[in-house]
């Protein structure tokens, strides 16, 4: 009788180690680390960061209205992993997997980087009415479901005041098929629903490094802040935090230059993450006058940085690329014209800097494979959350792809350790 459960215990012990070995989990977060994780949802951008202490920030919340023929078309990545809930749902279960303990149903900071619907969200008939009153999507229903401590987005006044009605019935705004202006009323009453509950709503103060910040046991961690770089086309100096202004009030830049730019730094380690900013002209030519041209100097050398716009052809000029130098690129893909060929050239190119570095996408479409072909071997992933994890102190970080197409998201393969630089 002992001799067969002891039998039993071996087999039993034996099969769990192997499904183990088959399921790999993420190791459990511990304070002190900082995790980065780009989550793929399928519909645009969310990146869920826990800081040393345990703070946490969701930076977009990208959610596209499965009204358009485009969300369903070849072009598009799929809602992953799967349809059963839709994509700010999918990102609350992703939070509530890797939260910390105690951090679970809440989030101390979102960010919003701009106001498209692959980074906040699309007002689509097909989604619920809030008890608020504003309709559930990106933000607002990641927003309903976990609370927000402090909101923080680009504001509406800046270079043009977006709630202006002569400037809403504008053709650029009112022909708009992805309903920005309709989308921004849902997402201001989400807010002031919020706000008489507690939550705090600001803009991104530009210059500063004190306005995202751990909230735990900051003391303990003097080595971690988030500076922020640019909002509106409005560009850190680099000295204390003055800035200064790319476009005059009343002018109409693009939406996508109006981003939200900032770098996390822990002891070495350094990450920038710019939204959709770009770099490249009209015509394809470098712009020295656009917002990474800008940004570039004051951010400096990073270990790692997420590909601006997705790796759209607007984006990484060779000033960009030469300037940051990271040894990792993330690229929050939902599209197959992502990558830009043109990009992926000057990303890996040893002409720009010197050294190894590693690329990994969220996603690669069937489209952007076809047409640019071998090149794209050089990602070391191109289907997965992608997460950072930097060890305490962030002399180190290790890169994590997990699987994007089950809901328990097991590890499919690691990458590193990378020395900060
Ligand atoms: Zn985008």
């Amino acid at each position: 009788m002992q001799y067969k459960k002891l039998e039993v215990f071996i087999v039993l012990f034996c099969t769990s180690f192997l499904v183990n070995a088959q399921k790999l989990e993420l190791p459990v977060w511990q304070e002190g680390f900082l995790d980065i994780h780009h989550i793929h949802t399928g519909r645009g951008d969310a990146a869920f960061v826990v800081m040393p202490d345990g703070t946490t920030m969701l930076i977009d919340a990208g959610d596209m209205s499965e009204t358009h023929a485009r969300t369903h078309s070849p072009r598009n990545a799929k809602l992953m992993p799967n349809a059963s809930k839709t994509a700010p749902q999918w990102i609350v279960d992703y939070i509530q997997q890797f939260a910390p303990n105690q951090q679970k149903t809440k989030l101390d900071y979102a960010l919003i980087t701009h106001y498209h619907d692959d980074h906040f969200g699309e007002v689509d008939t097909l989604r619920t009415i809030a008890k608020g009153g504003y309709q559930l999507t990106g933000i607002t229903e990641v927003g309903t479901m976990l609370s927000i401590k402090k909101m923080i987005d680009r504001g509406y006044t800046d270079p043009i005041d977006l709630k202006d009605s002569s400037i809403q019935s504008l053709d650029r705004y009112a022909k708009d098929k992805y309903q920005l202006i309709p989308t921004l009323k849902e997402y201001w009453k989400f807010i002031e629903h919020q706000e008489k509950k507690g939550m705090k709503h600001e803009t991104l103060n530009v210059g500063e490094k004190k306005q995202i910040v751990l909230t735990r046991k900051p003391d303990s961690y003097p080595d971690f802040s988030i500076q922020n770089i640019a909002s509106n086309g409005v560009i850190w100096t680099g000295v204390q935090n003055k800035t200064y202004r790319l476009f005059a009030k009343g002018s109409f830049p693009n939406e996508n230059a109006l981003s939200n730019c900032i770098r996390i730094d822990y002891g070495p380690f350094n990450y920038f993450t710019g939204g959709d900013i770009s770099g490249i002209d009209g015509l394809g030519q470098m712009d020295l006058d656009a917002v990474e041209s800008h940004v570039a100097p004051v951010i400096g050398a990073v270990d790692v940085a997420t590909l601006n716009h997705h790796g759209n052809r607007d984006s990484q000029n060779p000033y960009y690329v030469r300037t940051l130098r990271p040894r990792v690129w993330i690229q929050q893909n939902w599209t197959a014209d992502h990558p830009g060929e043109e990009v992926l050239r000057r990303i890996t190119s040893k002409a720009l800097y010197p050294g190894e570095r590693d690329l990994f996408s969220t996603v690669m479409l069937r489209g952007a494979k076809e047409v640019i072909g071998g090149q794209l071997d050089q990602y070391k992933s191109q289907k997965g959350h992608v997460v950072v994890r930097v060890a305490k102190g962030g002399s180190h970080y290790k890169i994590y792809v997990l699987n994007d197409a089950s809901e328990t998201r097991e590890v499919l393969s690691e990458f590193g350790p990378y020395i900060s630089r």
